[in-house]
């Protein structure tokens, strides 16, 4: 392709609203455009990148032994309804109505029409085992849509689902599809990491994430560098770990505390440390209220306590008008002592002596609490968040934390929706048997984000070989020079000849200008046609490397050809 031709209008200026650098870069570098929150139009470069993610995702699923299908993103309700997730997905979903009124959606995941299809087109146990995917564009309207397409209100995912006889089968096509997953994030050039996942409080036996770790991600990863530990932290165990309090049984104190919320001010207040207050947080979990209790230096982690009480919706932060008509106090002395509604304790908590908590009374905390003395709580469990000093539950070595983007997520569904939707079949001996499901996904628009985020520098993208929208760009010095683009064009047909997806920068630019453009889009390697050129030498240089090379044309060609096949 001639960069005179080619729709690539790169930008100066970095957009203002673009927090991250994958977002900055790709809009920059003119790959995608924005449309409105969370949607964009993909340019031709973004296109490439984002097709060969694909091709590189289509390739290994076949090489499984899936198979591919599409089906549509426009989706009827009653499946949805019928497994209950119409109503789960609640605002997340792009609900719509057609002209006869009826219910329709825009598909976020396809669990219930791929287990429609089986049930509609499978006709005998002998079939399965069967992987199918597809890969499409979902839709989700996201709460706080950001970062580009890292986190988008459409975007393209492959989904392969699972159908087996037995959890045997099952175990062995999860095994499948986590070793393509491990070729596929491989060939993309990502450096991940695998970690155990939460599989949510609706069942499911087991559930891994891939990870592309980077301080830009947005879910947190607790590992062990000892055991080779890994987890998401809603799946993270938490060990307690003791800390030093008063001794003995020292009785309740209700204490004037005016003015002071946080723990931060208590702290200050009491001359204390953090570990010595529990904080009491009260949620709205669907349509009732709970209180949750961890150490004053702890976290909640929602989810944990989600999977807990075993509620559909996330959970929310109660309005303060709740709050108050709970505790008859105003946010920040929220306590356990005569709460009405079920508390959740976290295991420190619970081996706490004559802490300090809140008072439920405005401008109040008490002091020398002890559980089971003063109150009682309903659930005592693993509720918080793991930190950095945490130990690792399986080694007990330190604990190290960081941030991951999700590029994929794999998971043994069970029967979740084989039994919601019918989904059975007749065994050999004729007995009735319901088919054990799994789901596999990857964010293919989010793993180029991820790629960028992992291969940049202050020029711009240095994108690997295989997600590179083209491998090579040929650029002569001044095109007025007939020689230079003589050759130019030879070496730029020669590349094409043999298979690599060449650039020519044709354009009557600056030479300067064209090593920036060349930088800032990503092409990992770059030949200079100049002056030297009647000797028959031009400049070689991979995107990632400081400095060019000489090389004699041939040789050039030569070199070019093997490292983009060696990298693809
Ligand atoms: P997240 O926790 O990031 O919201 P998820 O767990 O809801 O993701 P899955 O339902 O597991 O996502 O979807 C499979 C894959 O699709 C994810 O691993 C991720 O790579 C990608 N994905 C999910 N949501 C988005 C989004 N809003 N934009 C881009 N990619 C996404
Ligand atoms: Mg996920």
């Amino acid at each position: 392709m001639r960069m005179s031709k080619l729709l690539v209008p790169t930008l100066r200026e970095v957009p203002s609203d673009a927090e991250i650098m994958s977002h900055k870069l790709m809009l920059r570098a003119g790959y995608i455009r924005k449309l409105a929150a969370g949607i964009y139009s993909y340019l031709p470069l973004g296109l490439r990148s984002e097709r060969k993610a694909e091709q590189i995702v289509r390739e290994e699923m076949d090489r499984a032994g899936a198979q591919e299908l599409l089906m549509a993103a426009l989706l009827p309700s009653e499946v949805y309804q019928a497994s209950g997730r119409w109503e789960v997905f609640g605002d997340n979903m792009f609900k719509l109505k057609d002209r006869n009124d009826r219910d329709f959606c825009l598909g976020p995941t396809h669990e219930e029409l791929f287990t429609q299809t089986v049930i509609n087109e499978v006709r005998s146990y002998k079939e399965y085992p069967m992987t199918l995917y597809q890969i499409q564009t979902k839709y989700r309207d996201e709460a706080r849509p950001r970062f580009g397409v890292m986190r988008s209100r459409e975007f393209v995912m492959k989904d392969a689902y699972s159908f087996d006889k037995d959890e045997k089968g099952l175990d062995e096509s999860y095994r499948k599809m986590y070793e393509a997953y491990c070729r596929i994030f491989k060939r993309m050039g990502l450096d991940f990491t695998i970690v155990d996942a939460d599989s949510g409080a609706m069942g499911g036996s087991g559930s891994q994430e891939f990870m592309v770790k980077s301080p830009v991600g947005e879910d947190g990863i607790a590992y062990c560098d000892a055991c080779g530990y890994a987890a998401n932290y809603e799946k993270a165990q938490c060990i307690p770990t003791k800390k030093e309090y008063p001794e003995g049984d020292l009785s309740l104190e209700k204490v004037e505390t005016p003015d002071v919320h946080t723990i931060e001010e208590l702290v200050a207040f009491f001359g204390t440390e953090p570990y010595v207050f529990a904080k009491t947080i009260i949620y709205k979990a669907d349509d009732k209220y709970i209180a949750a209790m961890v150490r004053g230096d702890r976290e909640i982690n929602e989810i944990k306590l989600k999977n807990l009480i075993g509620c559909v919706n996330d959970l929310e932060l109660a309005e303060p008008f709740m709050v108050r008509q709970l505790t008859n106090a105003e946010v920040g002395f929220a306590g356990p002592i005569g709460l009405d509604i079920e508390v959740y304790v976290d295991l420190e908590v619970a081996q706490m002596k004559n802490f300090i908590i809140g008072a439920n009374e405005t401008g109040y905390h008490y002091k020398n609490v002890n559980i089971n003395r003063d109150f009682t709580p309903d659930t005592v469990a693993d509720i918080r968040v793991i930190t950095e000093g945490d130990i690792c539950p399986k080694c007990g070595k330190p604990i190290k934390t960081t941030q991951g983007i999700e590029v994929g997520h794999i998971f043994k569904l069970g029967t979740k929706y084989s039994k919601a939707l019918g989904l059975n079949y007749t065994d050999e001996s004729g007995e009735p048997k319901v088919v054990i499901m799994g789901c596999y996904g990857i964010g293919v628009t989010r793993c180029i984000a991820a790629a960028i985020e992992q291969n940049y520098d202050d020029n711009g993208m240095v994108l690997p070989v295989a997600l590179a929208p083209y491998h090579v760009i040929v650029v002569p010095v001044n095109n007025k020079d007939e020689e230079q683009m003589k050759l130019a064009e030879e070496i730029y047909n020669n590349l094409n000849e043999q298979g690599i997806e060449a650039l020519l920068d044709d354009r009557s630019e600056r030479a300067g200008v064209k090593f920036k453009d060349a930088d800032l889009i990503g092409i990992p390697l770059r030949i200079v046609v100049g002056k030297k050129c009647n000797e028959g030498i031009v400049e070689y240089k991979l995107r990632k490397d400081e400095k060019p090379e000489e090389k004699t044309i041939e040789q050039a060609i030569k070199d070019a050809v093997s490292y983009i096949k060696s990298n693809l």
